[in-house]
C-alpha cells in the first residue's frame, strides 16, 4: 500500500495530489477528478475520504397516475431503457385508470439480540413484565419522535437458539426512514436490559426486513390495451399472467423478474435521496418470506382484465439522512409534488409495477432486446470512442449490419472516420 496514512485528515487538494502521484494518473484524469468534485463541502460532510463526485444521469418518467393524481417521476439510473420502459408501462396503466396504491403503518423493527441466555423462557417472561418500561426508555432516548406522534409501539421476543433471544421493537418513525433514530433508541433499551436483568447483549440495530412498513399497488388493464404488432391483447395478457406464474415457481426467473422491478424502484429511491441498499435487502427478504424466493409481483386474469399487484417493504424517508442536505433531492420532491413519505411509497411501488409490466410485455411480445438495443448500442459506440456527432451514424450502421459487440463498434467507427476523412479530402 502506498503512503495514504491519515488520508481522512488531509485537505482535499492534498488528497487529490497524493492519489494522482501514487496512482500515476494522467493530466486529463486528474482534471476529470477535480472538475467532477462539484460540491466538496457536501461530499466531505456525507462520506469519509472524499475525493470527487461520481454522478449518475437523472431523467423523468411520465404518465404516472396514482390514486387519481398525476405525477412526474424523477429517476436516477445508469441503465438504458429503464425510464422509457417506465413511462411506457405507466402510460398503459394510466389509460386503464391508473394505479390504486396503499401503505401500511410506518413501523420499523429494531432488534436487540441477547446472547449467552441461560433460561430463555424465564428471560422472556421477565422481558414481558418490563415491556411498558422498555418502550418508554426507547421513547425517552428520542423524545422528539413521540412529540411528532411516533415512537415505540410494541415489543416481541423470539427464541433464535437455546442461548440466543431476539427482542423486536416496533417504532413508528413518522416521516423518516428511521435507522439512526431507532439505533439510538435500541441502545438505550439494551443498556437498561443489561442493568436490570444483568443480561448480555450481542448487538442492537434496526432490521431492514421492514415487514411493518409495506406499500402495495394494483392495476386493472383491459385486454385491448395490451395488443401489440397485430397480436390480440388477450393473448398478450395470458402470456404476461403466465410469465408472472413462472416467477412464482422458479427462483432463476424470480431473481430477474425482481431485478426488473428494482430497476424502477431503485431509480426513484435514489432520486428521492433514500438508501437503496436498505430497500433492496428488504425487498429480496420479502420475496423469500414463504420459504422460497419468488417474484414480488403477481399478474392474474379476471373477466377481460389483466390484474397486476405488487407489495413490498418500502421504508423510505421524506426527511432525514441525506434528504435535507442534497439540493437535488429537494428539487425532486418538488417535481413529484409529494408531501409525505407515504405518498412517496405509493409512487415508488407503482413505478415497480409499471417497470415490471413493460418488461413482461416486451418479453412476451417482441423480446426484450429489441427495445433495449438502440440505447445499448449507443453506450457501446460511445465506449468505442465515438463522439456526439458520430454516435447516431455508427449505431445505424451497427443495426444495419446486425452487429452488437465492442470490436465491431470500433471497426465501424474506424471505417466511418476513414471514409469521412476521404470525403473531406476530396472536397478540399
Ligand atoms: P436521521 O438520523 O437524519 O433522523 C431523522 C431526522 O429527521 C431527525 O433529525 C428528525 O428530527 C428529523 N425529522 C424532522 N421531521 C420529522 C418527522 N416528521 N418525522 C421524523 N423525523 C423528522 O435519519 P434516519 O434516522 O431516518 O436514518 C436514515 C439514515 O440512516 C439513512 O441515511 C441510512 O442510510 C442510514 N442508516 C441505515 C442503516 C440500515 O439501513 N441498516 C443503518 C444505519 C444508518 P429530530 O431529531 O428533531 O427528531
Amino acid at each position: 500500500m502506498q503512503n495514504y496514512g491519515k488520508f481522512y485528515q488531509k485537505p482535499w487538494k492534498e488528497r487529490i495530489n497524493l492519489i494522482s502521484q501514487n496512482e500515476k494518473l494522467t493530466k486529463d484524469q486528474i482534471q476529470i477528478l477535480k472538475s467532477s468534485a462539484q460540491n466538496r463541502f457536501l461530499g466531505d460532510t456525507m462520506i469519509e475520504n472524499y475525493i470527487t463526485d461520481y454522478s449518475y444521469p437523472e431523467g423523468i418518467a411520465f404518465h404516472y397516475l396514482v390514486n387519481n393524481k398525476d405525477y412526474l417521476v424523477p429517476m436516477v439510473t445508469e441503465e438504458p431503457s429503464v425510464i422509457a420502459a417506465s413511462s411506457h408501462g405507466a402510460s398503459i396503466i394510466a389509460k386503464a385508470g391508473g394505479f390504486v396504491a396503499s401503505t401500511s403503518e410506518r413501523l420499523m423493527i429494531g432488534q436487540i439480540i441477547l446472547e449467552n441466555v441461560e433460561d430463555s423462557k424465564k428471560l422472556i417472561l421477565e422481558i414481558k413484565e418490563l415491556t411498558k418500561n422498555l418502550l418508554s426508555v426507547a421513547d425517552r432516548a428520542h423524545p422528539s419522535l413521540k412529540r411528532r406522534g411516533g415512537g415505540a409501539r410494541w415489543l416481541k421476543t423470539r427464541i433464535l437458539a437455546k442461548d440466543l433471544v431476539a427482542i423486536d421493537i416496533a417504532i413508528d418513525v413518522q416521516e423518516a426512514m428511521g435507522a439512526n433514530m431507532i439505533n439510538t433508541m435500541l441502545e438505550a433499551v439494551a443498556k437498561k436490559l443489561e442493568e436490570v436483568l444483568n443480561q448480555q447483549v450481542l448487538m442492537s440495530i434496526l432490521s431492514n426486513y421492514a415487514t411493518e412498513c409495506l406499500a402495495r399497488t394494483t392495476c386493472k388493464i383491459p385486454f385491448e390495451l395490451l395488443s401489440r404488432n397485430g397480436i390480440a391483447g388477450e393473448i398478450i395478457a395470458k402470456k404476461i399472467a403466465q410469465a408472472g406464474r413462472v416467477a412464482q415457481l422458479d427462483t432463476y426467473r424470480a431473481a430477474t423478474h425482481n431485478k426488473g422491478i428494482m430497476n424502477g424502484i431503485d431509480a426513484v429511491v435514489m432520486a428521492s435521496g433514500n438508501d437503496w441498499r436498505a430497500i433492496e435487502s428488504g425487498a429480496h427478504a420479502y420475496a423469500a418470506r414463504n420459504g422460497q424466493y419468488r417474484g414480488l409481483s403477481t399478474w392474474k386474469l379476471s373477466g377481460g382484465y389483466l390484474i397486476g399487484e405488487l407489495e413490498l417493504p418500502l421504508p423510505v424517508g421524506f426527511v432525514g439522512g441525506s434528504i435535507g442536505i442534497v439540493p437535488l433531492v429537494s428539487i425532486n420532491q418538488k417535481l413529484m409534488k409529494i408531501t409525505s413519505a407515504r405518498e412517496l411509497e405509493s409512487i415508488i411501488v407503482s413505478v415497480g409495477l409499471a417497470q415490471n409490466l413493460a418488461a413482461l410485455l416486451a418479453l412476451v411480445s417482441e423480446g426484450i432486446q429489441k427495445g433495449h438495443m438502440r440505447l445499448q448500442l449507443k453506450s457501446l459506440v460511445i465506449a468505442a470512442g465515438a463522439d456526439a456527432t458520430e454516435e447516431d451514424a455508427i449505431v445505424d450502421r451497427m443495426l444495419q449490419e446486425g452487429k452488437r459487440d465492442a470490436d465491431s463498434a470500433k471497426k465501424i467507427l474506424r471505417d466511418y472516420r476513414k471514409r469521412d476523412k476521404n470525403d473531406r479530402s476530396q472536397l478540399e
